[in-house]
């Protein structure tokens, strides 16, 4: 939640239009000989005042010597002095405001670009007027005034703030927005008796409505360009401005997803996403080429490609069914649960020959019924499973499969979309035709990029095979392969750069043993703390796999369980089983055992207040 709000002085809480310190440039230059125009005098708002005289010294055609511009700054700091009192009205709704803040708790600070002798005069006379912020910040006080942040983080640090998205910079020029992005806090540009729009309240009253409005069009445009967060007519705007920033704070609160995708990622992952990048650029080419080759090398070596597909996993599954399957091979589906039957879906839309074992959903598929289907269906060229069922947990025998289907000369594809990067395949010795996968499983990278890891030989005989053509996997072979890593169609930039990221994260960590024993600390701290509450898993341990875990609610409501553990910080995710009421637990992502016992404690302590139904 926001917890401090700091404003600008002049043109922002007193001195409507910010007239006093353009009177005093006009004087000041006026002194060294020089007739300013308004407009020059205000250009370099919100500056410290030295830096500003000097601003304005390098717009004259005519070279100026420091000496005159320390004269004119002279002058100016004298003709402030004398009147500065008449220029301190404090602006509509800047005392509702603040008042609204202190009722949320909320600190007032400021900084501005006046020195200390000035504020002298001005905070006395604002608070005669009922406007006393918790603290003034001015140049003097610190190295550098704006667009620096320091007088920024002077107002943190007096509040004791860490996290500078806890804080609000509002102000009425750029140098202001500035001075709040550099802090990297929200910033807000306040248009009416702004110093941007320059004119005094007489003269705002005698401007038709049209000339206003193209004036507060041009004052709204340059705070957007300057990269404003929020732009308000006037303060009694800010209790909206700040209530959506709340949302948005509570929105992004960090919360540890529970879920087989999209999962908890690392900050440094999400980071990595924080550059636009084009597609065709050879450093990005370069950049997509190692991710495939660096993909391709955890499961498999050079006589296997991966070819990175823009979409869900889903997109991945299709399009290795739909290309690297020829029209006249029949498919074998072996389904234990959800996602072999979208394999089915799929292979039913795309008209494929296909015939489907289906097993029971909370146990393997059985290897024993597989080899009575392959020795009566000689027609079978094609055997496709899922090896981790995300549906239940269950986990398939993926050796097993692999070499019952090759021993009858089988061509083997499987989805790996929950298992690969944390699961062993190895696709060289089980001569594992190919496997799908994404970016936002156990590579724990983010949702939005999928791949095929096949054959080379394969994908280079596949040509023709797909009826889709943004799915075409050998299509998208040829590009990216024989183009040096370039997409065909708009690449997923971001997305890839953060796929970059988590495979460097997953070196880092210890590759795939590291993130196996990981996992699998997950799981058993998780599945010991709810069976000591009385929460049992619903697979057998031993077809288990350790990256998601479906519990018995045993008369729970999952709603209301969803709801407290979301106001604890963990998302959790609802069963899909039909047979009995269930949720599911995954424990992939960027979650530690320490958050698996967080959660058992988060339970644990709300056993009581969970309504029983059953
Ligand atoms: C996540 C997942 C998919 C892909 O699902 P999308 O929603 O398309 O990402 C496919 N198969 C399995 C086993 C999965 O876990």
């Amino acid at each position: 939640m926001i917890k401090a709000v700091v404003f600008d002085w002049a043109g922002t809480m007193v001195d409507y239009g910010c007239m006093a310190p353009v009177k005093g440039f006009i004087e000041g230059f006026r002194s060294i000989g020089y007739e300013i125009s308004d407009e020059m005098a205000r250009k370099p708002m919100g500056i410290a005042k030295l830096d500003h005289t000097r601003a304005i010294a390098a717009m004259i055609a005519e070279p100026i010597t420091e000496e005159q511009i320390l004269e004119a700054y002279r002058i100016f700091e004298e003709t402030m002095f004398a009147d500065i009192e008449q220029y301190c009205d404090v602006l509509p709704y800047v005392i509702e405001a603040v008042a609204m803040l202190k009722r949320q708790g909320i600190h007032v600070g400021s900084t501005t670009g006046y020195t200390d002798k000035m504020m002298e005069k001005v905070i006395p006379a604002a608070a005669r007027q009922g406007y006393t912020p918790d603290l003034c910040v001015t140049p003097d006080q610190v190295a550098k005034g704006r667009p620096y942040p320091y007088m920024m983080w002077q107002n943190l640090m007096h509040f004791n703030l860490t996290d500078p998205r806890e804080v609000i910079k509002v102000g009425d020029t750029v140098a202001d927005i500035e001075e709040g992005k550099a802090a990297d806090c929200w910033t807000v540009g306040v248009i009416m008796g702004s110093s941007d729009l320059g004119l005094t309240r007489d003269e705002v009253a005698v401007l038709s409505d049209e000339e206003l409005k193209s004036r507060k069009a041009a004052v709204r445009a340059r705070y957007y360009q300057a990269g404003a967060d929020y732009i308000i007519g006037d303060m009694s705007s800010l209790a909206n401005v700040v209530a959506d920033i709340n949302r948005r704070l509570e929105l992004s609160a960090s919360h540890k997803l529970l879920t087989p995708g999209p999962l908890t990622t690392r900050s440094s992952v999400k980071r990595a996403m924080l550059t636009d990048h084009c597609t065709w650029d050879d450093e990005y080419k370069a950049i997509t080429t190692s991710v495939m080759d660096d993909i391709t090398h955890i499961s498999a070596n050079d006589s296997y490609a991966t070819v990175l597909l823009q979409g869900s996993g889903s997109y991945a599954v299709e399009a290795m069914i739909n290309c690297l399957v020829a029209p006249d091979e029949k498919i074998l589906f072996l389904v234990n649960g959800e996602y072999g039957k979208r394999m089915l879906t799929i292979a039913e839309d795309s008209h494929r020959d296909y015939d489907s074992l289906v097993f029971d959903v909370t146990r393997p598929v059985e290897l024993e019924a597989i080899e009575q289907k392959l020795k009566a269906d000689a027609a079978i060229d094609v055997v496709i499973f899922v090896h981790c069922e995300t549906t239940t947990g269950v986990l398939n025998p993926l050796e097993a499969l692999a070499k019952l289907a090759k021993s009858y000369g089988k061509k083997v594809l499987v989805d790996a979309m929950s298992s690969f990067a944390a699961y062993e395949i190895d696709m060289l010795n089980l001569d594992i035709d190919a496997l799908a996968a994404s970016s936002n499983k156990c590579l724990e990278g983010l949702p939005g990029l999928s791949f095929v890891i096949a054959k080379k030989s394969l994908l280079e005989a596949s040509e023709g095979n797909s009826l889709s053509h943004s799915l075409d996997l050998n299509d998208q072979y040829q590009g990216l392969y024989a183009g040096g890593g370039k997409f065909r169609f708009t690449s997923p930039t971001n997305i890839l750069l953060a796929l970059r990221q988590a495979i460097d994260e997953y070196g880092k960590e210890g590759g795939l043993p590291a993130r196996r024993a990981r996992y699998q600390k997950n799981h058993d701290v998780l599945v010991r703390g709810l069976e000591e509450l009385g929460l049992h898993s619903l697979v057998d341990p031993e077809y288990q796999s350790y990256i998601i875990t479906t519990f018995d609610l045993d008369g729970f409501d999952f709603a209301d369980l969803y709801a407290i553990l979301k106001s604890k910080g963990f998302i959790i995710y609802p069963g899909k089983l039909t047979s009995t009421p269930t949720f599911r637990l995954g424990n992939i992502g960027d979650v530690y055992p320490e958050d698996m016992e967080a959660l058992v404690k988060a339970i644990a302590g709300q056993m009581e207040d969970l309504s029983r139904k059953g």
